[in-house]
């Protein structure tokens, strides 16, 4: 009999993780707070719940994936939260990239059940969860971990134990760290480029052949020259993690002073509106101050 499965969070990357896991056979209830999105689960034939604790109830595992802190406090403690119901032997997988002190508080309040609790956040984005080929970074008790994989299996193709509960949303916080600069200063380079009137083409031609060359930028750069800024990861989340990122450095006393400037860029991008695009139309903030656009 396979484990059932409560799935808590059906957005861009929810949706496609919680059906990789009905395809592969695991009964799974699953939850959204705008019910719309449950559709095509049910269609695929999962039962869906009307709060997170009736999803939770009887499961063997809880996987949540929202978007941040706040959601994920209501999601666990809130009224018909998952602390309602989740069961003593249940394994909580939280996948939201949420604060890392919170998260170690959830780890607490499940524990009080008899449950166990992962942190488990994802990186990969909506092809590579669709694709069923995330990469994971796990925090928690290591047994707790190792009966979880044959789920964590289905929706990711790399897992990385990283150590006590919190390491595996520490992990996330300086990955994306390193990843949101990434993408901000190949836009920069790129508009100090088209300012001088080379063209994006050839300019890329110039990156894919030197040290510069990024797996990342290379997947991100046609979306920029298009101008097709349809989230795959939203810039608000971004924004959201390196804010996360800045309060852990602050707590351990970690000077981060160039991720403390791309945040602000950031959030800069997203007070002008943007925040519900792709990550990447933090490109066309640079380009409005330097009046001047990377495109084909
Ligand atoms: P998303 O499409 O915006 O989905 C967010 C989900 O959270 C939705 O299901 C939303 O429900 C739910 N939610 C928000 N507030 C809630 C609340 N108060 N109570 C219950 N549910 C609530 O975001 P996403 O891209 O899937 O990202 C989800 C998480 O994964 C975030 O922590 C993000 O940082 C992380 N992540 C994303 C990516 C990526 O590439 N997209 C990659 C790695 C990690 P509604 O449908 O009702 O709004």
């Amino acid at each position: 009999m396979p484990s059932s499965i409560g799935f808590i969070g059906l957005g861009i990357m929810g949706q496609p993780m919680a059906l990789n896991l009905v395809h592969a056979g695991f009964p799974v209830t699953v939850f959204n707070r705008t019910p719309e999105k449950t559709a095509l689960l049910k269609e695929a034939g999962a039962k869906v719940a009307s709060t997170p604790a009736e999803a939770a109830a009887g499961a063997d595992f809880v996987i949540s994936i929202v978007s941040d802190t706040p959601a994920m406090e209501e999601v666990v403690a809130g009224k018909g939260g998952i602390l309602e119901t989740i069961k003593s032997g249940a394994v909580a997988i939280d996948s939201s990239t949420i604060s890392p002190v919170a998260s170690r508080k959830f780890a607490c309040k499940v524990a009080g059940q008899g449950a166990s609790w992962l942190d488990a956040p994802v990186t990969g984005s909506k092809h590579m969860a669709i694709k069923g080929e995330l990469t994971y970074m796990v925090g928690g008790d290591r047994e707790a971990f190792d009966r979880a994989m044959p789920v964590l299996q289905v929706m990711g193709k790399k897992h990385i134990y990283c150590g006590t509960h919190g390491l595996g949303l520490a992990a996330k916080l300086a990955q994306n760290v390193i990843q949101s600069t990434m993408v901000e200063i190949f836009c920069e380079g790129f508009v100090l480029a088209a300012k001088a009137g080379l063209k994006p083409q050839i300019m890329m031609e110039v990156i894919q052949g030197s040290m510069a060359r990024a797996a990342l930028t290379d997947f991100k750069a046609p979306f920029i020259f298009r101008g097709d800024f349809t989230p795959y990861f939203p810039l608000k989340l971004m924004h959201k993690d390196l804010t996360l990122a800045m309060e852990s450095a602050y707590a351990q006393n970690v000077p981060m002073p160039t991720a403390a400037a791309v945040k602000e860029v950031y959030g800069a991008a997203k007070a002008q509106g943007k925040g519900e695009l792709d990550y990447a139309a933090v490109v066309t903030f640079l380009e409005e101050l330097a009046k001047v656009q990377v495109r084909e």
